[in-house]
């Protein structure tokens, strides 16, 4: 079976690969961390200093949109694999085809 893909033509592609990264007061990454301890803010995420528990005091919850514009760009950096991936395939097949030829 051939899988036909129709994406729209015209979206440029200025997205990058990697999303806004939040770096704390060390000027280090600060990872992304989940509330695990029962209260309000369960299952909310924020970011922190790395070197937790002897942090440098950043701290900062994340904005639920930004959250989602990150997962967006996340799903475009997927679907540009998925394409590249495809047309890899389509060149070794007809590199293949070649081969057969001879
Ligand atoms: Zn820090």
């Amino acid at each position: 079976m051939v899988s036909q893909n129709s994406s729209a033509s015209g979206s440029s592609s200025q997205y990058r690969l990697s999303g806004p990264v939040v770096k704390c007061y060390h000027n280090e990454v600060a990872p992304l961390r989940v509330v695990r301890h029962n209260g309000p803010r369960l299952g909310m995420k924020f970011y922190a200093c790395a070197y937790w528990p002897a942090t440098c005091g950043f701290f900062s919850w994340v904005d639920d949109a930004n959250l989602i514009q990150d997962m967006q760009f996340q799903i475009l950096d997927k679907d540009t694999t998925i394409t590249d991936l495809d047309n890899e395939v389509k060149m070794l097949k007809e590199e293949n085809e070649n081969l057969e030829d001879q």
